[in-house]
């Protein structure tokens, strides 16, 4: 199975969700939402086509990540691959967080969306409104996006956001000591 990527796997990213990731940064966007960032990652024919198990190969490869980050483009538009790469990212332990323009509740009325979010832990999902955006958010570009806790929301058949990246950020909070340290 083939995959179209804008990029290759970009490991160690700490801006794409929890902790230390590695990016897969596939390639086609319906959505054009205005403002949107990645212009070059729309276009369905750019890019270039990669082997799924080659890059899964890869992925065991990679040491001390968290997790990967489905982004894109639109990653759910290439959901068979999306789905297999993920399966194999939780089989290594990792986590996944897929970004999408789709909300939650279309991604459950298509079959092949459905199954990839059977192995995605965390969902943000929706277009990028360019009069919604904010700096001030976590992991989200506006705030009509929601940051989901996929496997609560597939078991309790409906949307679970998570609180504490729904918020926005605090600069007043007290400086907290991290309980780990980049060297
Ligand atoms: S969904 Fe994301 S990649 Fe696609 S146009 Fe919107 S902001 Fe850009």
């Amino acid at each position: 199975m083939k995959i179209r990527l804008a990029a290759y796997l970009q490991p160690d990213s700490i801006v794409d969700g929890e902790g230390v990731r590695t990016v897969i940064w596939t390639q086609g966007c319906p959505h054009a939402c205005p403002g949107c960032q990645n212009p070059g990652t729309h276009d369905f024919n750019g890019g270039a086509l990669f082997d799924v198990s080659e890059l899964i190969d890869e992925l065991k490869t990679i040491k001390n990540q968290d997790g990967i980050t489905l982004s894109g483009g639109d990653p759910v538009c290439q959901s068979e691959a999306c789905y297999e790469i993920s399966k194999a990212a939780h089989e290594m332990g990792l986590n996944v967080w897929c970004y999408t323009g789709y909300t939650y509740e279309a991604m459950l009325k298509n079959p092949k969306m459905k199954k990839l979010l059977s192995e995605v832990d965390v969902l943000v999902d929706g277009k990028f409104i360019l009069e919604e955006r904010s700096l001030n958010i976590y992991y989200r570009g506006s705030r009509n996006q929601r940051v989901i806790d996929v496997p609560k929301s597939l078991e309790q058949g409906s949307v679970v956001l998570i609180d504490k990246y729904m918020k926005d950020k605090s600069y007043d909070e007290p400086y907290k000591k991290p309980d780990y340290m980049f060297i």
